[in-house]
């Protein structure tokens, strides 16, 4: 699939670490293990493309020592149920298949039954997983309207196949979360997240989806710098201004009004479907969604419930 360098690299230190967060945002307090640095995808807003120093894919090769790190971790958490990824410094399936990279940690989190592994991702590939999956592996995908693929993630599978995957993955006893993120203005953009999110409510079965987020299009100025560069018109529409912590965003009231409509869109397939807001400020919350989160232990508890709540006692 892709022609860019990989090399397998003995990672010193810690590989699992807390979502970074943003200042006076509200996280959720995910946790990230860096197994691969770096993506095949190159969809054109990746914010990878700010922060690694070059295209080189590097994987980590030091399963033992993920997996004591991750034991030390869950062993020593009583608060919370946490909730751990492979998605966040590349695509968690897009390179599974040929370097089977995840198997360990499926494995390592089906036996430990006290923590979930989110495999997080834009291609709709997990077959080679399928023998090794267990409850305590969420399988999601980001989902966009496909015009907005055909755009700016073209490397990427299509919208289509990714709910397909992820009924799939339903029917073979995973809970799947969707990833609304990042949620992008341009013309006739709320026509099409109605059709898309009808499109969830046929295929998915909306009692295994465990959560979803919103997340609208945000990022770093450098990469708002290559973006104007190469006129990528899709991410350019709308109004942006630069937030607390440096990045640039959509305009409160913009993003109020799109968090508003995905979530009476989504709450109209099934009233209990877990619904959050990535990186967002308690106020935009309020207005948005009409919950009062003040601070990140709030939404952790949150997902305490919702997991105790889905899996019934058995984590
Ligand atoms: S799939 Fe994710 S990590 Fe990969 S290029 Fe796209 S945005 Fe970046």
């Amino acid at each position: 699939m892709s022609l860019q360098k990989v090399e397998f690299v003995d990672t010193h230190g810690s590989v699992v670490r807390k979502c970074p967060g943003t200042k006076r945002h509200i996280c959720c307090g995910y946790q990230t293990i860096d197994l691969v640095e770096g993506c095949v995808l190159s969809c054109s807003y990746c914010i990878l493309k700010a922060y690694l120093k070059d295209d080189v894919i590097r994987i980590s090769r030091n399963s033992d020592a993920i997996i004591a790190e991750l034991d030390e971790i869950i062993d020593g958490c009583g608060d919370h149920i946490l909730r751990f990824g492979t998605g966040e410094l590349s695509d968690s399936l897009a390179i599974d298949r040929r370097y089977g990279l995840n198997r360990f940690l499926v494995e390592y989190f089906g036996r430990k039954k006290k923590a979930i592994l989110e495999l997080k991702s834009k291609w709709a590939d997990f077959r080679h997983l399928e023998p090794f999956l267990n409850p305590c592996t969420v399988i999601s995908f980001s989902v966009s309207p496909q015009r907005f693929i055909d755009a700016e993630e073209t490397r990427t599978s299509p919208l289509r196949k990714r709910l397909k995957a992820a009924r799939l993955a339903q029917d073979r006893g995973c809970f799947v979360g969707l990833h609304f993120d990042p949620v992008v203005i341009y013309d006739g953009f709320e026509k099409d997240y109605r059709y898309l999110i009808a499109d969830i409510g046929r295929i998915l079965d909306p009692a295994k989806i465990i959560w979803i987020s919103l997340g609208t299009l945000r990022f770093p100025p450098p990469l708002y710098g290559l973006l104007l560069e190469r006129r990528r018109k899709y991410l350019l529409t709308g109004e942006f201004i630069r937030g607390e912590d440096g990045k640039y965003r959509y305009i409160k009231t913009e993003r109020i009004r799109i968090y508003r409509m995905l979530y009476r869109l989504l709450k109209s397939i099934d009233s209990n479907l877990f619904v959050y807001l990535c990186m967002e400020r308690a106020d935009v919350w309020r207005e948005a969604l009409g919950i009062e989160m003040k601070d990140n232990e709030s939404l952790m508890g949150l997902f305490d419930e919702r997991i105790k709540n889905v899996y019934g006692g058995t984590l």
